[in-house]
């Protein structure tokens, strides 16, 4: 074999795997102009940006990497009393393991979004097998909850090029963060995420916080629940007010779409709703 159709072979293959990664830019600050994703809710709101009477400041708040049955409750308890919806990004793998917990996100009112099957780095993926992950997610999150996918955030926030295709593609909306807590880690407490969070929060942010453990450190989710009333409370006394990133009715599913029910574990149909990273590493 000669040496030029080598030498071609090799920069085809290499300008292939470059172009399959290029995406992942979405995630450093460099590359979010080439790769546009949704950090912030800007603009979500029309007219006087009034929405049930509550201030006019928003921001995003944003669950991933459940359900996980116990962790997950102790969430949507905590959010109901604190009368705030948010946006669960759940895992499929996860919705598996737990479907009735994924069912109790979209009954209580919270909006039910993507974060992938298996929790997997797509940079680690090649192109069929993330297609067939964001299928998988899809089919099993909506299979169980009954609920539309609008959003998608990559594991990680890491995208390769046949996810932000592949989202596109299924209509969803390709979401990051402007904010985090960091809660992941083993060092964070309640305290620590809470000041992350808080420090330098702007109306329109998207937060970011885990609700689950099976890809973070061990009882994480307790120091993410531990923060989350002081977080809430801080931002409404700066005048923002918390919510899902997508606007949801009364019983979780996204405003627009006419499915008001909510699948039972019996196969059933139950009229909708109440009478949403590698170990120690980022989300
Ligand atoms: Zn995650």
């Amino acid at each position: 074999m000669n040496v030029s159709r080598v030498r071609a072979a090799t920069a085809a293959a290499a300008a292939l795997a470059v172009g399959h990664a290029l995406p992942a830019l979405a995630a450093v600050p460099g590359g979010r102009s080439l790769f546009r994703t949704t950090r912030r809710l800007n603009g979500r709101v029309g007219g006087d940006s009034r929405v049930d009477g509550r201030p006019p400041g928003r921001v995003g708040l944003t669950f991933d990497d459940g359900p996980e049955t116990g962790a997950v409750d102790s969430f949507l308890e905590a959010l109901e009393e604190l009368d705030v919806k948010a946006t669960f990004f759940v895992v499929g793998e996860q919705v598996r393991r737990s479907p009735d917990a994924a069912r109790r996100i979209v009954e209580a009112g919270h909006e039910i979004a993507c974060h992938g099957y298996r929790h997997l780095n797509h940079l680690r993926l090649t192109p069929p097998a993330t297609i067939r992950d964001l299928r998988d997610a899809r089919d099993t999150i909506t299979g169980e909850t009954g609920a539309e996918i609008r959003h998608f955030r990559p594991p990680y926030g890491v995208f390769n090029a046949a996810s932000w295709v592949t989202a596109a593609r299924f209509g969803w909306e390709r979401v990051l963060w402007a904010r985090w807590g960091r809660d992941w880690e083993q060092a964070a407490t309640p305290e620590l995420i809470r000041h992350r969070v808080m420090s330098g929060v702007r109306d329109g942010d998207i937060i970011l916080l885990h609700d689950a453990e099976a890809y973070s450190s061990s009882g994480s989710w307790r120091r993410t629940l531990g923060a989350l009333e002081p977080i809430v409370s801080e931002l409404r006394g700066r005048g923002f007010e918390p919510g899902p990133v997508g606007l949801v009715s009364p019983n979780g599913h996204p405003l627009g779409t006419t499915n008001g029910t909510v699948p039972s574990a019996n196969g059933g149909r139950l009229a909708g709703g109440g009478g949403h990273e590698a170990k120690g590493t980022a989300s």
